[in-house]
């Protein structure tokens, strides 16, 4: 496992995290967006410094060189997740890569008649789209519930949700607001024997920065994710699709760069990735994720994993017995790198502004999971969420904190 001086080390590389900035965060908001390592800043910037062109357009040397710098990321990101270079698509973030899905796949296979089934853990960018979809083919949107003791998908709704009719199994593999960690292999298994031509696809914007993945292990036919989440610019996010899944739909946007051939009146379209890629694309943000996917590499996710488990699983016995919390986690199972909760009758905004007081970030509100919070009876929460780079001490400042919190509202405890 990762010590206490690789930790202080890595801190180090996060201009953020380090002693160059001269306020003292803790920030505990990485599942809203990560902190960048210098090798990520110094990399775009490097790209932009000298290596800048339109990739795929000039002969020219800076043509090329922009070429190599968007097609290596490629590379480097499907050996990272396990893929074919061809069955990556760039796109902005998880919420563009979801709503391609939903227009190409969506609208265009789905009628009356058709399920399309979801979880309630899910963050409006997989429920919104689908929703939509819905909306405009008739087909029917179905949950599957969470236990509100575990968190964890009812098994009665696996079972009975998914049936014949289902075309499309939309889920999270590890939600930003409870931190269940969704085995998603056994679901994608499941859901086949029960639906011969149902496609799957996986959000895995909370689980990639977090876990190792292997798409092909988990056979699902296309996963979502962003690289703001683990350590890359923003505006940069991925969408992987298997090969013959990606080339059997029709493109989203069109324009430049993913024709064939243009005549005045029809045109013929390239195969998948281009095909999704209209445009000139995002160069600078692939160079980031290239790089801050070597640099997680560089640790290993099995490091990082068995880390932030440990330290999530630290704060976790520190906060469950304080009688002032009510809390939306549980660690029965395993569980993602966070933890929701709420200071009894203290609105989240009020405790989430106190912290900052303090130089404590954390997030609150209802973290783009509407559905998720009314069905647990609630409008909002707090939320506290671990990266690699966070330590125990910043742990024991939040839970200090937090009885600061507790004392100046006027809550008692134990
Ligand atoms: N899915 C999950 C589980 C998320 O937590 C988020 C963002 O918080 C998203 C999707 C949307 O990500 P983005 O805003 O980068 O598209």
């Amino acid at each position: 496992m990762l010590s206490k001086e690789q930790i202080q080390s890595i801190r180090q590389d996060f201009p953020y995290l380090s002693k160059e900035w001269d306020r003292d965060i803790v920030y505990l908001d990485s599942a809203a967006t990560t902190q960048k390592p210098r090798q990520v800043l110094e990399a775009v910037e490097g790209y932009y410094k000298f290596e800048n062109a339109n990739p795929h357009r000039g002969a020219h040397y800076l043509g090329q060189k922009a070429t190599e710098v968007y097609e290596d990321g490629r590379q480097v990101v499907a050996d990272f997740i396990g893929a074919k270079a061809n069955e990556v698509v760039f796109t902005n973030n998880t919420t563009q890569s979801i709503n391609t899905l939903a227009y190409v796949l969506g609208l265009n296979t789905l009628k009356e008649g058709d399920e399309i089934v979801i979880t309630i853990l899910e963050h409006h960018s997989n429920l919104i789209p689908w929703q939509f979809v819905a909306e405009k083919t008739k087909a029917k949107l179905k949950y599957i519930y969470i236990d509100k003791e575990t968190k964890a998908l009812k098994e009665e709704d696996l079972e009975n949700q998914i049936t014949e009719k289902t075309k499309i199994l939309a889920m999270t593999q590890s939600s930003n607001t409870t931190g269940t960690l969704v085995d998603v292999k056994k679901m994608i298994k499941k859901a086949r024997e029960k639906s011969k031509d149902i496609k799957t696809i996986i959000d895995g914007a909370q689980y990639i920065p977090h876990h190792k993945l292997n798409v092909k292990d988990l056979d699902c036919d296309f996963y979502a994710f962003s690289g703001h989440k683990m350590l890359a610019p923003m505006g940069i996010g991925v969408l992987y699709g298997k090969e013959e899944a990606l080339n059997n739909l029709p493109p989203f946007f069109y324009g430049g760069e993913m024709i064939e051939y243009v005549y005045e009146d029809r045109a013929t379209f390239l195969k998948a990735p281009m095909r999704f890629e209209a445009g000139t694309q995002n160069v600078g943000g692939v160079k980031g994720l290239t790089e801050a996917i070597k640099y997680l590499d560089s640790i290993g996710m099995e490091e990082i994993a068995a880390y932030e488990e440990s330290l999530t699983q630290y704060a976790y016995d520190k906060v469950k017995d304080l009688d002032f919390l009510d809390l939306y986690t549980t660690r029965e199972d395993k569980k993602g790198s966070v933890i929701t909760f709420n200071l009894k009758e203290i609105h989240p905004h009020d405790v989430a502004s106190i912290l900052d007081t303090y130089g404590l970030a954390i997030r609150s509100g209802h973290h783009c999971t509407q559905p998720l919070h009314r069905y647990l009876g609630l409008n909002a929460s707090c939320r506290a969420s671990f990266a690699f780079y966070n330590t125990q001490e910043e742990v024991d400042r939040f839970i200090a904190h937090l009885d600061d919190v507790r004392r100046m509202m006027g809550l008692g405890s134990k």
